[in-house]
């Protein structure tokens, strides 16, 4: 901001002890800002002095400031943000758990059926093989399996831990 000799400037006011409107009579060295003013109230000079309050521009933001202040005096209560959390978590494994448990809780008990059954040698999955329902079945990526059906001549459907999967056999 450039002051200038004769405008006019908000100032607190050592007379009126008051923010009046006031004229610059003297500046500083360099334009530093106002040296002397006068107030156009009362007509008095004095040594500049910064407002007190602040300007009319900067207040809407104090009842801001005092909420802010309140709030961080009181924190919220410790249960809303708990009960979000919680419900949040639950959504969460309500969401992941019944299609991919499902399928793992049914892989499980399959892959417990073969070792009790023990001795049914696992055939390494390969579009060259052939597979019957009933067969495990140990896929490179895809893990331990058990073939579910065989879907046609050269397709079968094999349930792995991460669930069906559709793959190509007997293609010699
Ligand atoms: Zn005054």
């Amino acid at each position: 901001m450039v002051f200038k000799v004769g405008g006019d400037i908000d100032a607190y006011c050592t007379k009126c002890r008051l923010d009046t409107i006031h004229v610059v009579v003297a500046l500083k060295a360099d334009n530093a800002g106002p040296k002397r003013v006068e107030c156009k109230s009362c007509g008095g000079q004095h040594m500049y002095h910064a407002p007190k309050l602040p300007s009319r521009s900067e207040a809407p933001s104090q009842p801001a400031v005092v909420n802010r202040s309140a709030a961080a005096r009181n924190p919220a209560p410790p249960k809303p943000p708990k009960a979000p959390k919680a419900a949040k978590a639950a959504a969460k494994a309500a969401a992941l758990s019944p299609p991919a448990g499902a399928s793992t809780r049914d892989w499980l008990r399959r892959m417990e059926d073969l070792a009790l059954q023990g001795g049914t040698p696992i055939k390494a999955y390969s579009m060259r093989e052939t597979f019957a329902a009933g067969d495990p079945v140990s896929h490179p990526k895809f893990g331990k399996g058990v073939v579910l059906e065989v879907l046609e001549a050269k397709k079968c459907a094999i349930l792995f831990e991460e669930g069906r999967k559709v793959l190509a056999m007997g293609n010699v």
